[in-house]
């Protein structure tokens, strides 16, 4: 949870600068995914808390209580363990009737055989979601959407949501402006642009002259195949499979079991047909998912774009990028991202006010730490790079992983590591630290030179 107590009141000789909000401010939101959401949601709580009567429009063309692609943003669907367990402390309970599967393990795929990894503290805390009511092959509703949930949560708080797109911003005398396709219009004391990536608004950001670089994005892609409840039991259960396989471009893949369907995720350096086809037809993917599924071209698919390069200084007097059109986690855990950087700005917003001194005090540094952590992530993708290319690298990988599973708990250094890398629950620099422990880098050292010879385990292998 985010602390409040290093944001206390500043002095009054400073109020005119900050830009506090005050009793009939209005705040603009464009976007109600997570982001804007979890903004709304705390900023509404907080002002009510002081006493701040505060206003919050939010633009949101998408209706979560539709199957896709009219309810749907695009994303594999799993929300970390750390958000899971710091939602709850916050009092946001994410229902049973939006959690469609509680992963409790993966199961990593590589040429050189297969391994079973449960979660750390055996327990399924790692929730998987569809983010709108469902694939657009959809008949039953038997699930809620989560971006639906989180809405509602800010619409309980006091949130006006306006079904609107918007496509124009410009300022009105010191006032952001904006427009919307359907024609209205209104000006805001603060305005947040959590609009993610998939959007051409972002461009619009431009008019208002600020010092705002677009994030740097790669194409993904995301498909949704029906399965049923009980086959996804056989055939899948309740584990991620995260594939690490030696395509050029491919970072990893995913195949994620919800309710009724199963999420593939790819991800990597610009996924295209090429790329899709050599995946899916991989002896490893077949091995998981029927041919015949897979050989199904009327599936619900899509191609969303992914922040990997978060924006430099999101914030500007009275503006504010948060979630994935400003910092976000890399690969990862983007909705826990669209959670601190919403929530912080919120708390920046009540308490400090809406100057871009404010932001930069009291907002700016969470986004730093976020990027900080990214760089380590980069490394640690680098390493897993430099594994999917390496036969004999992947074969340790393999043999110590199977070698962990097998010994139970202690010294599980590697499986912990793949575990908090592939499901995002720790910061990517916990996971550096961890694994250069001495005894971490012997043990790889003493494998890697024992994998240079023949290793005789069997595929299929914990
Ligand atoms: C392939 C893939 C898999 C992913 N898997 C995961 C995962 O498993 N777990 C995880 O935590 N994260 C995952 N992510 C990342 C996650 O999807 C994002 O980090 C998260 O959705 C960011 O939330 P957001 O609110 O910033 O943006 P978004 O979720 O993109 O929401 C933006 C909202 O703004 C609205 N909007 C856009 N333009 C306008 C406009 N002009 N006017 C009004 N509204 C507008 C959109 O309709 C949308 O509802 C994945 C991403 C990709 C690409």
């Amino acid at each position: 949870m985010i602390s409040l107590n290093s944001i206390a009141p500043s002095s009054s000789a400073e109020e005119h600068s900050r830009l506090p909000l005050q009793d009939g401010s209005r705040i603009g939101v464009i976007g109600g995914g997570p982001a804007g959401s979890f903004f709304s949601y705390f900023c509404l709580a907080m002002a009510k808390r002081t006493g701040l009567e505060v206003a919050i429009d939010m633009y949101e063309p998408r209706d979560f209580s539709r199957p896709a692609p009219h309810g749907c943003n695009m994303c594999g669907g799993i929300v970390s363990e750390s958000l899971v367990q710091t939602l709850a402390a916050e009092g946001i309970e994410i229902p049973p009737t939006v959690v469609q599967r509680g992963i409790d393990s993966y199961v990593l795929h590589m040429d050189v055989g297969t391994v079973r990894i449960d979660t750390p503290l055996q327990e399924k805390r790692i929730a998987a979601i569809h983010r709108g009511l469902g694939p657009r092959s959809l008949t039953e509703a038997k699930w809620g959407s989560f971006d639906g949930f989180l809405q509602d949560l800010a619409i309980e708080r006091g949130v006006n949501v306006i079904h609107e797109r918007v496509t124009e911003v410009e300022w009105n005398d010191d006032r952001p402006l904006i427009t919307t396709k359907e024609g209205s219009s209104a000006s805001y004391d603060l305005l947040v642009f959590a609009m993610g990536v998939n959007t051409a608004t972002l461009k619009f950001s431009d008019r208002l002259g600020l010092n705002y670089t677009l994030p740097r994005t790669v194409k993904t892609a995301i498909f949704e195949y029906y399965l049923g409840e009980d086959t996804i039991e056989k055939i899948i259960g309740s584990s991620m499979h995260v594939f690490l396989l030696n395509l050029p471009r491919l970072e990893f893949a995913a195949i994620i079991p919800k309710g009724d369907y199963v999420t593939v995720c790819m991800m990597g350096d610009d996924i295209d047909k090429e790329l899709v086809e050599l995946f899916l037809n991989s002896p490893e993917v077949t091995a998981c998912l029927p041919p015949e599924l897979i050989a199904d071209k009327s599936s619900c698919r899509c191609s969303p774009r992914m922040n990997i390069e978060s924006t430099c200084r999101p914030f500007a007097d009275r503006i504010l990028f948060i979630g994935d059109c400003g910092v976000t986690r890399l690969y990862k855990d983007g909705i826990g991202a669209a959670y601190r950087t919403g929530k912080t700005a919120a708390t920046a917003a009540v308490f400090q006010g809406v100057s871009a001194e404010s932001f930069e005090r009291h907002f700016w540094p969470v986004c730093k730490s976020i990027r900080a952590d990214n760089s380590y992530g980069k490394i640690a993708f680098f390493f897993t790079r430099a594994v999917q290319g390496l036969r004999f690298a992947r074969r340790t990988l393999l043999k110590m992983i199977v070698r962990e599973q097998r010994n139970g708990k202690n010294g599980q250094d590697l499986s912990r590591a793949m575990w908090d890398i592939f499901t995002g629950s720790a910061p990517y620099k916990e996971v550096f630290l961890r694994s250069l422990h001495p005894a971490a880098v012997g043990r790889i050292c003493i494998n890697l030179a024992g994998s240079l010879f023949p290793f005789r385990h069997h595929k299929g292998g914990s």
